[in-house]
């Protein structure tokens, strides 16, 4: 059975496939934004809080319909989405696969959500932070082990750090 230890690296280093960094301009503001939110300590309620990340996480052979509801992972731990809906599940925060832009704009403009933990690779990132602007957002990379959009994979304490500062956790 797969542990955590299991998922804290990318299943195939030696296969890397690519870099999910975005452009120099675009790392460099999200380096910038990642300084100023984790400077910042204002706090929120479970509620006002939303994950945000790509559908390219989950294992490509698998067919459950976590785009309908994160809920519907089995937890098998083949992908990152079972420890992604754990640490979202730990921190009360709702958690959403989208497979596009659009879906993710939908959400991050609900006027309940405040802040957002963003998973996703450099540009994709960088284009989200100018459409949630004035909300608090805390990025997170992916990693293209497969190459981009397929089978990628985040380390779930990334995930969790963001959500320990945006809640006020110890
Ligand atoms: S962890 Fe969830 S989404 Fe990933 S392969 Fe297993 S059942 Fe599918």
């Amino acid at each position: 059975m797969a542990t955590h230890a299991d998922h804290h690296t990318p299943p195939d280093k030696k296969a890397a496939g690519g870099s999910s960094r975005g452009s120099f301009i675009e790392e460099s503001v999200l380096s910038l934004n990642r300084w100023r939110v984790f400077r910042g300590t204002k706090t929120y309620l479970p509620e006002e809080v939303i994950v945000l990340c790509p559908h390219c996480l989950q294992n490509s052979a698998c067919a459950c319909k976590i785009l309908v509801d994160a809920k519907n992972c089995r937890r098998c731990g083949k992908c990152s989405i079972k420890d992604l809906v754990e640490v979202a599940a730990r921190y009360q925060a709702p958690i959403h696969f989208v497979a596009g832009g659009r879906e993710a704009v939908r959400l991050v403009k609900q006027p309940a959500v405040k802040a957002i933990v963003a998973v996703a690779c450099g540009k994709e990132l960088f284009a989200g932070l100018l459409k949630a602007f004035g909300k608090r957002i805390v990025t997170v990379h992916n990693e293209w082990p497969h190459g981009p959009c397929k089978d990628t994979f985040v380390d779930y304490r990334k995930v969790e750090e963001a959500l320990r500062l945006l809640r006020g956790s110890p």
